[in-house]
């Protein structure tokens, strides 16, 4: 990205820095020069023919950072709505996830891509799981690279072994031809689930991993599916880096958040995956007092929502319900909330800006890169008064209050709208796909997968006869 863009300023909003003092400026500007922030603060004199953006009134932060996120499945918006990880693991394992033809992959990854951007997620890891061929490996890279938005290729393929895939020549040929440039607007990991097994066949994995100096991202501490052992396997083997991001870790003993802990590793908490799929609690509460870094993310729109705004908002209460309930169950009341708005804000930013290692990135700073996010609505009566900005961010905003973002110095979404994207041809295109996934499913297999049935819920007998008690009352007052 290296031809010349004009400078923009974003003139007199209430910019939150998340600088490591966290430091809050009102009616301030953000100077944007090429790629970079040139300047935060007061009245900023700038260069001529700078554009300028209005701020006042608004909130300005560094664009938000989602560290797990399958953007392929964006294809199927909505449709596991009433899903748990039974119906996942069927669906995209054993049914569907197989009859995702590249196209296919492309129309996914190209609707989230656009989405996130458009709901100032200025960086995603696309935790792409289905690139069962080059070929899709290839189309989940096109669309990424069709979108203005930074992302990590996070590589993977559930239709085979770790060891497998991570070995073939089509992967190292892949790598060759797409990874092997500059890794700023495409990062790169790799993507795989340690099972446990005590031969520990994910070896060979992490072998390549190191050998191209790539982290590893995995589900960890998913209940029914991953656990301590997978987390024991890779201390044992030397495998936990600091560059190791542990998605979930929702079901792990205290031993193995010491293990994490101690390795400096990070986890990528995706609370309303966590609270609807079972994985396990969402784990906010525990990595707190393990003092374990944490990052979050939306995981997959095929369920539920694909803003980190959700995130913030149900990360807060999770942590706050647990908080309450443990206090609950001692007979004790929580006087005082342990985890505030202003942290999930910094988990949203630098948060995830530290999980990838993007020192530059999660920060209105001089010299940092140059992503970031106006919130201001002026016909939304719920973006004024903004007294508690950070409250404000996680509690009040949502994705429509997005007014403008800026990804490494270009505007992208300006006046609420979408900047040189055509939204119209992700439509065609994911159209296109979802007739393919549901002619070859079969219209049963289509509607009973996305209607599982529901258990049965019995109504507890009431020992309380019921009466009318206001004809009743009607009666005794005569
Ligand atoms: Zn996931």
């Amino acid at each position: 990205m290296s031809e010349a863009r004009r400078p923009v300023v974003l003139r007199g909003g209430t910019v939150l820095t998340l600088d490591a003092a966290h430091t809050v400026l009102t009616d301030a500007d953000v100077l944007v020069v090429d790629d970079r922030i040139a300047a935060v603060g007061a009245q900023l004199d700038v260069p001529a023919g700078t554009e300028e953006i209005d701020a006042r009134g608004g909130i300005v932060m560094p664009g938000m950072i989602d560290t797990h996120r399958h953007l392929w499945q964006t294809a199927m918006r909505g449709y596991g709505a009433d899903w748990t990880l039974t119906q996942y693991f069927v669906w995209y394992y054993l049914e569907h996830g197989r009859a995702f033809r590249p196209e296919d992959v492309y129309a996914g990854n190209l609707l989230g891509a656009i989405e996130a951007v458009d709901a100032g997620v200025t960086t995603t890891v696309d935790w792409s799981h289905g690139l069962q061929t080059a070929q899709h490996a290839d189309a989940a890279v096109d669309a990424l690279q069709a979108v203005p938005g930074r992302f990590v290729l996070a590589y993977g393929n559930i239709q085979d072994a770790p060891a497998n895939w991570t070995t073939s020549a089509e992967f190292r040929e892949f790598v060759g031809r797409r990874m092997s440039g500059d890794r700023d607007l495409l990062g790169f990991q790799l993507a795989f689930d340690v099972t446990g097994d005590p031969a520990f066949p994910e070896k060979p994995a992490f072998e390549v991993a190191r050998e191209l100096g790539v982290p590893v991202t995995t589900h960890a501490g998913v209940w029914g599916a991953t656990n301590d052992d997978g987390i024991r396997l890779m201390h044992d083997h030397g495998f936990m880096t600091p560059e190791t991001v542990y998605v979930h870790a929702a079901t792990l003993s205290a031993d193995s958040y010491h293990r994490i802990a101690a390795t400096g590793g990070s986890v990528s908490v995706s609370t309303e995956s966590e609270q609807s799929a079972g994985q396990g609690y969402p784990p906010t509460w525990a990595l707190r007092s393990h003092g374990i870094p944490v990052s979050l993310s939306m995981d997959t729109t095929v369920w539920w929502s694909g803003d980190l705004f959700s995130a913030m908002r149900s990360t807060l209460g999770a942590d706050r319900s647990r908080e309450h309930l443990e206090a609950h169950a001692k007979g004790e009341t929580v006087t005082h909330a342990a985890l505030r708005a202003e942290q999930v804000v910094d988990w949203a930013t630098r948060g995830g800006a530290a999980a990838l290692g993007r020192g530059d990135l999660g920060s209105l700073e001089v010299g940092k890169k140059a992503d970031v996010v106006l919130l201001r609505n002026e016909r939304s009566p719920v973006m004024f008064p903004v007294l508690h900005p950070y409250g404000h961010v996680a509690f009040q905003a949502q994705r429509g209050d997005v007014e403008a973002v800026i990804v490494d110095g270009r505007v992208v979404k300006r006046d609420h709208r979408l900047v040189g994207i055509d939204l119209a041809a992700a439509r065609r295109t994911v159209e296109s796909t979802v007739e393919h996934l549901r002619s070859t499913l079969g219209e049963d297999a289509w509607t009973a997968g996305m209607n599982p049935e529901v258990p049965e819920t019995k109504v507890l007998d009431n020992p309380y006869t019921y009466t009318d008690y206001r004809s009743a009352a009607t009666h005794e007052v005569r």
